[in-house]
């Protein structure tokens, strides 16, 4: 925690993907005298950088269409962007010596398990012809092999992405940028004055510096910025206590595995073995609900809480005495035109927010573009971009994002 008045060339306030993007990039263009500080309102990974499902996906994945696929050209420049972001956070993870446990080349695969969702496999996987992508089709008994599960039917497996334990890469990450750069955890920024320098309050201490990028996600409108433009969207994860080995045994399937629902506002699945003696576990995430005040309420969890139950019986009906350990929230931020907030927003202020759901690939793309275009004054990584669109007034945006999202996820039906 910060505790005193200091001085530094550049300060990154938010330690999430982009947060940690920034920063590592930022020490490979900047001269080794100039300082740089990240802080973060909270302990490294506590926050939704840690909290996510962990899937780092090169394809197009655009959470608003039916089968995540957008138009191609703009699909062929997010792929190569997507990849760029997945090899710096994989060099990241080389250098700074994290297990494969916790960073790992394994691609992805994308379940389904009605008619429906194999429509929309077939159909993703048209496009993904047309794209030149390639991808192997699995059937319901290479996906019980996988899962061990018999709910799925079929799927559709890439190899391109990345999977990892996102608190673990956070926290390493951070430990491998503390040889350069100083962090400041439970420090959050209370308000800000900018100019030359620009000034920061934290609860203990103040930060007086000459370069700013703000890292904090949907928290960036807490500063005045982007008001009326972004989507404070909330999704949620349980989190089953370690299975025991006669559990494992009747489940069966891959010691490690992740599944991407074939209908975006279906249920992602992530079976985990044994990270660091943590034990066996599988992890449900479902659920979308749009927050604008930033906080979640206790429907919202209890809503969570009843669908993820279901969802999990309904794939794993062999470990029906198997309870959840843990459940949680997090929040992202998107934009009515999935458009980032980035870019320069005031003399020597720049930002790398609103990551549009994909957040660990998007994070990290925006975090080192906001230092390229910060250090260089140009990026060839952010091309294209415009504002995020102007949001319709309240109450009518939450009312019809909501009833949107609701009928979206009864639409998803057996997929969740
Ligand atoms: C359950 C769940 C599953 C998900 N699954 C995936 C997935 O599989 N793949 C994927 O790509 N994305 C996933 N996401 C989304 C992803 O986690 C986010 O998009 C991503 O974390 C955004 O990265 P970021 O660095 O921009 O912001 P964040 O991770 O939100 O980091 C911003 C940081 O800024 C800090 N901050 C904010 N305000 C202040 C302040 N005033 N002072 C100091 N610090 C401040 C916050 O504490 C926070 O740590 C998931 C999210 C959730 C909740």
């Amino acid at each position: 925690m910060l505790t005193s008045d200091i001085e530094a060339s550049w300060v990154i306030v938010g330690a999430g993907w982009a947060g940690m993007a920034a920063a590592r990039r930022l020490s490979q263009l900047i001269p080794n005298d100039e300082t740089i500080v990240v802080v973060d309102a909270t302990r490294l990974a506590e926050g939704p950088a840690g909290r996510n499902s962990g899937f780092l996906i090169d394809l197009p994945h655009d959470l608003n269409s039916e089968t995540y696929a957008g138009n191609n050209a703009n699909d062929l420049m997010q792929i190569k962007m997507n990849r760029h972001a997945i090899d710096f956070a994989e060099s990241a993870a080389i250098e700074y010596g994290m297990p494969k446990s916790v960073f790992s080349r394994s691609g992805k695969i994308t379940g389904a398990s009605t008619n429906q969702g194999i429509k929309h496999i077939s159909s993703y996987s048209k496009h993904l012809n047309e794209i030149g992508e390639s991808f192997v089709l699995k059937d319901a008994a290479e996906m019980q092999q996988i899962t061990g599960s018999s709910f799925y039917i079929a799927g559709l497996e890439t190899s391109g992405g990345a999977m990892v334990q996102p608190a673990a890469f956070i926290r390493a990450f951070g430990k491998g940028l503390r040889n350069r750069i100083k962090i400041f955890e439970n420090t959050p920024v209370l308000e800000m004055k900018t100019g030359s320098p620009h000034i920061l309050k934290t609860p203990k201490g103040s930060i007086k510096a000459k370069h700013l990028i703000l890292a904090t996600n949907g928290h960036i409108q807490s500063f005045g910025f982007f008001p009326k433009q972004l989507l404070h969207v909330f999704t949620f994860a349980s989190m089953t206590r370690a299975l025991s080995p006669t559990e494992l045994i009747s489940l069966g399937g891959r010691p490690d595995w992740g599944i991407l629902p074939a209908d975006p506002m279906g249920t992602t699945v992530r079976k985990i073995s044994n990270y660091s003696g943590s034990g066996d576990r599988l992890i449900i995430r479902n659920l979308a609900t749009l927050n604008q005040s930033l906080e979640a309420t206790t429907a919202d969890m209890r809503r969570a809480k009843s669908m993820q139950d279901q969802s999990f019986s309904d794939r794993f009906p062999m470990l029906k005495d198997v309870e959840m350990e843990y459940r949680w929230g997090g929040r992202l931020c998107l934009s009515l035109n999935a458009m980032p907030a980035f870019g320069e927003l005031d003399k020597n202020v720049w930002s790398a927010c609103c990551q549009n759901g994909l957040g660990t690939v998007k994070g990290t793309l925006s975090g080192m573009a906001a230092a390229e275009l910060a250090v260089l004054g140009h990026t060839d990584l952010m091309d294209n971009i415009q504002l995020p669109s102007t949001l319709p007034p309240e109450p009518f945006l939450s009312i019809g994002a909501n009833m949107t999202m609701r009928w979206k996820q009864w639409r998803a039906g057996k997929e969740l």
